[in-house]
């Protein structure tokens, strides 16, 4: 093996044998030196053994540990170790998984990968499925694929004559739809003031009562797992009510989706099934390194419509492993060897375990703040924690402050007006020590301004 390969190896260990007990959040020193590694380009090269090194001695401390156990913010996955170690196998492979000739091994695997998420996550048999850099792009992809079929519906060729004389869409969202559907229905045209937006109840869940009567083309975009409360939209009734009147429904289920590979959680998103397309994450819940997103169709042929580029008569099509012929991108990484391994490993009950378990820790945290007086906003059904330490400045004032501290890592967000702590446990590193460790720290930090408000 290169030397230089098993340098980094060597150090990639070493930095993972420390993450349980380093701050969480860089000290800023250490982000201060990182003008080290930039400046103008050298004008001759360094030694590869110096770039590792520097990359190493200098870049590790400033990262943040969120491949640890007690990193709460946003969404976050931790990255398996058994995930990890296939991505650098891989990544010394070096394959392109555009076309099954270019690598036989890489088709294989994530076709195989793709077909054990759709039975973990009880999509229908059937459905077409690929791997993109994360869930924004398979918000994309996926709703190009319906923007695709509901003009065929009404006789209209997209991919030919283009968005210029097209029939109106009409696009449905809920009141919390997430940012990256916007991103995405910005992207395909459809114009974010043109929606119709359908109201939520107290958790974020679309009201499935009342829906619109709408005209002409349609897609309904529903989520399983609200980015703030983990709620889930009823994706049963408004797929009955979407598909009476010929409209496509999709899943926005970046780490919720992942409910449905755990029994006892299973039924929170239930009715996810019957929609039309799903997007749903690798890096975040099943804990693979980034970037990995899965976009699945019920109708596969949609999906290679929306990415069709016409002929070129140097590229194969239409064999098993054409997975450029279901993404936005041609070139790219085989990053469904990361999610294979990580399904292999974990098997149908190390997901559903992780899964559950990420669940009681928040339940955990939440159980914690309630007993020390504080106002859980929502409720905690899934991975989602929101809290509240009294006022909005207070409240923020405990998210930077625990922030700084770095025995842990939380975001903030609002949730019905109010200024909130948001936690999400994502992560297959946490324990329960873990959390009680970091509840601990929120509490001194709270506690510093006396008594808690409710
Ligand atoms: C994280 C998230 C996204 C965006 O996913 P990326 O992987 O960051 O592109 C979209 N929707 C929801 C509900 C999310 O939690």
């Amino acid at each position: 093996m290169p030397s230089i390969l098993s340098d980094a190896a060597k150090r990639a260990d070493r930095y993972l044998e420390q993450l349980p007990e380093r701050r969480v959040a860089p000290a800023p020193e250490d982000v201060e030196v990182l003008d080290q590694l930039a400046g103008p380009i050298p004008e001759t090269g360094v030694s590869a053994e110096r770039v590792v090194g520097d990359l190493d001695d200098i870049g590790s401390r400033a990262t943040v540990a969120s491949a640890g156990g007690r990193y709460f913010g946003f969404v976050i996955g931790s990255g398996l170790p058994v995930s990890l170690a296939a991505n650098w196998l891989a990544g010394a492979w070096n394959q392109n998984a555009a076309v099954g000739v270019m690598s036989p091994v890489t088709a294989r695997l994530e076709q195989t990968a793709l077909d054990w998420a759709q039975d973990l996550l009880g999509l229908p048999a059937g459905v077409r499925g690929a791997f993109v850099t994360g869930d924004t792009l398979a918000n994309v992809a996926a709703l190009a694929a319906a923007r695709h079929e509901v003009l065929a519906r009404v006789g209209y060729d997209l991919e030919k004559n283009g968005m210029a004389d097209s029939p109106r869409i009409t696009v449905v969202v809920g009141e919390e739809v997430h940012v990256s559907v916007l991103r995405a229905i910005t992207l395909l045209g459809f114009g974010r003031d043109r929606l119709v937006r359908i109201p939520v109840d107290e958790q974020g869940r679309m009201k499935a009562n009342g829906l619109p009567s709408v005209e002409g083309p349609f897609i309904v975009c529903t989520q399983a797992g609200n980015v703030n409360s983990g709620a889930f939209d009823p994706v049963r009734p408004i797929a009955r009510w979407a598909h009476a009147g010929g409209g496509w429904v999709h899943v926005d289920g970046a780490f919720g989706l992942w409910a449905r590979a755990a029994p006892g959680r299973r039924a929170l998103a239930d009715g996810v099934e019957d929609a039309d397309s799903w997007a749903v994450d690798g890096h975040k819940w099943l804990n693979v390194p980034y970037d990995s997103g899965i976009v699945f169709v019920r109708r596969g042929d949609a999906l290679r419509q929306a990415m069709s580029y016409g002929p070129a008569a140097y590229l194969p099509t239409s064999g098993a492993g054409e997975f450029m012929e279901f993404t936005p991108e041609m070139s790219r990484r085989a990053r469904g060897i990361d999610a294979w391994a990580a399904l292999r490993h974990l098997g149908r009950t190390g997901v559903a375990e992780l899964v559950e378990r990420c669940c009681r820790h928040a339940a955990r945290f939440a159980d914690r703040f309630r007993q020390a007086g504080y106002r859980v906003l929502n409720d905690v059904v899934l991975n989602q924690v929101l809290v509240s330490f009294g006022d909005d400045a207070e409240t923020r004032r405990v998210i930077s402050e625990t922030q700084r501290e770095g025995t842990c890592w939380v975001g903030g967000t609002v949730w019905h007006g109010t200024a909130a702590m948001r936690i999400s446990v994502s992560s297959w590193a946490t324990t329960e020590a873990d959390v009680d460790r970091s509840v601990e720290a929120i509490l001194r930090i709270a506690r510093r301004k006396g008594v808690p408000h409710s």
